[in-house]
């Protein structure tokens, strides 16, 4: 039997030991109609934590599915050597979305949605926006095999934001298209350890807010003469990082 799908199971069945899993009403959905889920089909248990597990179809029904692991929970893939914490100025649309969607599969351990003075204005309840960044970020750490998944701050002001960054967190980089120090120079010169990169939205930083950012112990860094989108900087960035300090293999 081939494996038709890892499954995001949270981490009550691991704490709990149950050999059989009863999926929540999302995973089952997915499973018998997207998957064509039946008994026997192999599948990976995943908790979100970094512990995964194989374990097969037991039961289709129309009130759920069970599922029975075959083995011991056991780590996965996770997160990034290099620990990143991505910090995003909220841009357009869904844009945070496919930053989301990308950076969990480059394996950054924290997306930070931040308002900058030329951000798109936060609108609706920001806890509804921030369960469907989460939602975004499972559905991409199942697809990518990644145990983990990424952690979605809560939407928070620029300075707020800076002020909450762990004092550890000793590389700290912010994208400014005016900058002159290249941004694979910073790292080069950076010790080992988690790193923290601030991005623009659309409209790009205030000065003022770059030096900020600045007291804050971030160094400003350019990515040369082209202006990158918002959404294509994210995957460029965390590609350079993981692939200078990371697993990402060149
Ligand atoms: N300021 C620009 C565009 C901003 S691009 C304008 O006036 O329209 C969105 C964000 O991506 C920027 O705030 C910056 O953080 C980052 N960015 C894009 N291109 C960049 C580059 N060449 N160097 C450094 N940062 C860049």
């Amino acid at each position: 039997m081939t494996q038709i799908a890892r499954v995001y199971v949270g981490v009550q069945p691991r704490a709990a030991g149950d050999r059989v899993v009863k999926l929540d009403a999302a995973a089952a959905h997915r499973l018998a109609t997207v998957r064509h889920a039946r008994r026997g089909d192999r599948v990976v248990l995943f908790d979100g934590a970094g512990w995964q597990v194989g374990a097969h179809v037991e039961r289709v029904e129309r009130a759920g599915i069970l599922v029975e692991r075959d083995e011991e929970w056991h780590p996965g893939v996770s997160v990034d050597r290099a620990e990143v914490t991505w910090i995003q100025a909220v841009p357009k649309g869904d844009k945070l979305e496919d930053i989301v969607r990308a950076a969990t599969e480059l394996g950054v351990s924290t997306v930070v949605p931040v308002q900058t003075e030329r951000s798109v204005p936060t609108r609706g309840p920001s806890l509804a926006r921030g369960t469907r960044l989460r939602a975004v970020a499972i559905a991409a750490a199942e697809q990518c095999g990644r145990a983990d998944v990424p952690t979605i701050a809560p939407f928070a002001l620029l300075h707020e934001a800076l002020a909450s960054l762990p004092e550890r967190v000793a590389t700290r980089l912010v994208l400014w298209e005016r900058a002159d120090r290249p941004v694979s120079q910073a790292l080069r010169a950076a010790p080992p350890g988690a790193v923290a990169v601030l991005s623009g939205p659309e409209g790009g930083f205030e000065a003022a807010e770059v030096e900020l950012a600045g007291r804050h112990g971030f160094v400003a860094v350019s990515l040369g003469a082209r202006i990158l989108r918002a959404e294509t900087v994210a995957p460029a960035v965390l590609g350079i990082i993981a692939a200078l300090h990371g697993d990402l293999v060149t």
